[in-house]
């Protein structure tokens, strides 16, 4: 059978990948909230914010959130799309990004 395997894959490396916005660049356009609504939403400022892995919306400016593999794509379209170039999807375990701005 064949397998995907999109983590390994996309970090090449497997690590756990974690994901934050610079609101400050946000355009409240929304791209993000519709391809990943179970990641990011829309606050109430117009701002794009991550989601917990409990669903709770995380207000802090720059607060960061696990990405979960089933929506790896999403999270990754989200990033690639942005057009304020402020979703920022990093290893957990290094900090380095991975997609986004400041991915090599
Ligand atoms: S796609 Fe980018 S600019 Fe648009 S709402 Fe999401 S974080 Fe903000």
């Amino acid at each position: 059978m064949q397998q995907e395997a999109p983590a390994e894959g996309a970090t090449g490396t497997g690590d756990p990948l974690e994901v934050w916005i610079d609101q400050d660049l946000c355009t409240g356009d929304g791209i993000c909230a519709q391809y990943a609504p179970e990641v990011f939403e829309l606050d109430i400022d117009g701002l794009a914010y991550v989601k917990s892995e409990d669903d709770e919306l995380l207000q802090d400016p720059g607060a960061t959130t696990r990405v979960p593999l089933p929506l790896l794509t999403e999270v990754v379209d989200s990033a690639k799309e942005c057009p304020g170039d402020c979703i920022h999807v990093r290893r957990v375990s290094d900090k380095v990004e991975v997609y986004g701005p400041d991915a090599e």
